[in-house]
């Protein structure tokens, strides 16, 4: 059951410099890089990617947050790496994500912004075609 995922490593974690080591765990677990970009997001990229999300209050903050630096937009493909990558990257809030998770091990609550969690993730196939089609068209 050979998957394909949307990666999103998020301004936080080009800031502070963890793109290499949240790159160097997928490759860890084994799935392969079919495409990784570094990239400014836009508001119309945005607005497809997070459509699920709006109206939501933490909404406009994570718009801002995901337009305030570049993020690095990858494709991974191998078995199961739609659940394979959540798994890696645990849970939304970094401040209780497990250690041992990207989440849980490099991020934290800095004050206000569980937006700044380091990664994003497509959650069903459905997500992660439709999300592919958004960051990388046509691939
Ligand atoms: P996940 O990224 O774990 O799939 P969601 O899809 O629920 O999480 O939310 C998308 C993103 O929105 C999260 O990764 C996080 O950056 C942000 N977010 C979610 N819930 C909150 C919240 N309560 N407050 C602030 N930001 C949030
Ligand atoms: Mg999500």
């Amino acid at each position: 059951m050979t998957q394909r995922t949307l990666v999103l490593l998020k301004p936080d974690a080009v800031k502070r410099g963890q793109a290499g080591e949240i790159i160097r765990r997928i490759e860890a677990k084994g799935y392969a890089l079919v495409a990784l970009e570094l990239r400014s997001a836009t508001p119309e990229v945005l607005a497809e990617h997070y459509a699920e999300h709006e109206g939501k209050p933490f909404y406009q903050p994570l718009v801002d947050f995901m337009l305030s630096g570049p993020v690095v937009a990858i494709v991974l493909e191998g078995e199961r790496c739609i659940e394979g990558f959540r798994s890696l990257a645990g849970a939304t809030d970094p401040t209780v994500a497990a250690p041992g998770t990207i989440r849980g091990d490099l991020g934290r609550d800095w004050g206000l912004k569980v937006q700044q969690n380091l990664v994003h993730g497509s959650d069903s196939p459905e997500s992660a075609e439709r999300e592919i089609g958004i960051w990388f068209p046509g691939l």
